[in-house]
């Protein structure tokens, strides 16, 4: 028979269980990947995303060139596309991998409906467990972390199975030249229009290694070296210390099952190192965001905590946001994240929770705008991790950090980046400025300061606290 295999958030041959599937159960079988603005899990992203997206189905497509097959792209809302596409190709069959935000599990619900002749088939490769298996005992979600990993981990125990991979098929059936020809609903890749006029991209990518490939050289090299010191050196900014390899999971490049299954290598949960389990706890901490996301899919863009509706935010705040997005506050590790954002669609952990606290706390604008701007530029972003990350620094979603912990981005950045390098390497007007004060420039002597061409702080670190707090006393007894 004829299927259609609908590419989403799984670019990758290995370990993609509608692929395998698919693979093994047609004869002849269209590879798409469609571009459907409506689609909030890949179109709705930024431009950093869409950048990275055009070079991973670049890799793909080359992948399955290799196999013999071919990848065919098309735009358009999702459903008409695939009506199109099974009218002109004659599919009988059709398969893909599980999303899991609110938007897309209503399209692809009604698709299912829609194309019911067809038993869609449908797999989760995104994640471990899917976002409603892994509960409390009374069957509602967790909304504390450390219970839902004590609970994953504990399940991963009594089912070490779930870890097992997929291998690449080894025969992804082609389609005939005449089905291949009638594909009139299709288009090149290059008329899908990721990639931006500006070719600010290119610089964005010299770091990176896009696609498959790239990905499973990136998890055995993590595997290999900085894991074992990755307790501390996930902490450290300036160093290489945490695996880079969320843009890839993000892009389903490879699959989480598969990083902890190298992970282990046979070994048990129980049998791993403490840097090892830390590093599993961050594999499920994205899992956590997916089932946050699916049971509470209001937090997309409202608080979870409703009292956080009525906080009062600060007014006329443009020209903060935009020196914030710049980095060109004042305050040397929030610059230097958000530069490292811009230049490389990425920021270290440690720092997201440092320029998202500033940003919220001391500045007091909604978490929704740094949210939004995160999405644009970064090449990993992500609706489930980034809600959950922006919430929980704003301290009004699940687990989160107390409103009152507000970040001192001076202390901060002495105890994780205590050379200065992280702040020097972003921030060069820095550069020859000495360790004691590279962190808080504006405590430098006045003829040594007026040498620097360096902003003076946008808002005085303390003064911003206590308004803040001030405004969070304001709703804290509130409902
Ligand atoms: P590693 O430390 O090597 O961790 C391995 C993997 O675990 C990551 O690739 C990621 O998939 C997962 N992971 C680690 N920490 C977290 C976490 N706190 N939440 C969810 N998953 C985690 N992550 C995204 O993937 N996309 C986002 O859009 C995103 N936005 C964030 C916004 C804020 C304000 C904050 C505080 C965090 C955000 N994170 C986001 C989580 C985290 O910062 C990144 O996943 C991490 O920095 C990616 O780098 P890495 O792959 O080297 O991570």
């Amino acid at each position: 028979s004829r299927g259609i295999l609908w590419f989403r958030q799984d670019l990758r041959l290995r370990d993609n269980p509608a692929l395998a599937a698919a693979s093994k159960e047609c004869d002849e079988l269209l590879c798409v990947f469609i571009d459907d603005p409506q689609d909030q899990t890949i179109s709705q992203l930024g431009a950093a995303s869409r950048v990275w997206l055009h070079h991973s189905l670049t890799a793909l497509q080359a992948s399955l060139r290799k196999k013999g097959s071919e990848l065919y792209f098309a735009q358009g809302p999702s459903q008409e596309v695939l009506e199109e596409l099974i009218s002109q190709s004659g599919a009988q069959r059709i398969y893909w991998n599980r999303c899991y935000d609110p938007v897309t599990i209503e399209r692809d619900k009604s698709i299912k409906t829609a194309l019911s002749d067809l038993q869609p088939r449908t797999f989760n490769g995104l994640l471990i467990h899917e976002p409603w298996e892994n509960l409390k005992s009374d069957g509602s979600p967790y909304r504390v972390y450390t219970p839902y990993w004590r609970a994953a981990a504990t399940a991963l125990g009594k089912e070490p199975d779930r870890l097992q991979t997929l291998n690449m098929p080894r025969n992804i059936p082609a389609l005939s030249d005449v089905a291949a020809q009638a594909l009139a609903a299709c288009v090149s890749l290059e008329q899908l229009e990721l990639l931006p006029c500006r070719d600010w991209h290119e610089s964005m990518l010299k770091d990176w290694q896009v696609g498959e490939d790239a990905a499973q050289a990136q998890v055995e090299r993590f595997l290999k070296s900085a894991v074992h010191g990755y307790d501390e050196g996930r902490n450290l900014p300036a160093e290489q210390g945490t695996s880079r390899l969320s843009p890839h999971l993000h892009f389903g490049e490879v699959s989480p099952r598969h990083i902890l299954n190298r992970l282990l290598l046979e070994r048990r949960l129980s049998a791993l190192s403490e840097s090892e389990t830390t590093f599993a706890k961050e594999i499920l901490w994205r899992e956590f965001a997916y089932s946050l996301l699916f049971h509470f899919p209001q937090t997309i863009d409202e608080p979870l905590d409703p009292r956080f509706r009525k906080f009062e935010w600060a007014e006329q705040t443009d020209e903060h946001l935009r020196r914030w997005q710049r980095g060109m506050t004042g305050v040397p590790i929030v610059d230097a994240g958000m530069r490292e954002l811009y230049a490389t669609g990425w920021m270290h952990n440690r720092v997201r929770m440092i320029v998202a606290s500033y940003l919220i706390k001391n500045l007091l604008i909604p978490w929704q705008a740094g949210e939004q701007w995160f999405r644009d530029k970064l090449v990993d972003a992500d609706l489930a991790s980034n809600c959950m990350g922006w919430q929980w620094t704003a301290g009004c979603g699940a687990d989160a950090a107390p409103f009152f912990r507000i970040f001192n981005p001076v202390l901060q950045g002495e105890k994780f980046d205590k050379q200065g390098d992280y702040v020097r390497r972003w921030v060069p007007e820095l550069a020859e400025v000495a360790k004691k004060y590279v962190h808080k420039p504006w405590e430098l002597d006045a003829q040594t300061r007026s040498g620097i061409d360096y902003p003076e702080p946008l808002v005085d670190l303390k003064q911003s606290r206590e308004r803040a707090l001030t405004s969070f006393t304001a709703i804290k007894g509130t409902k």
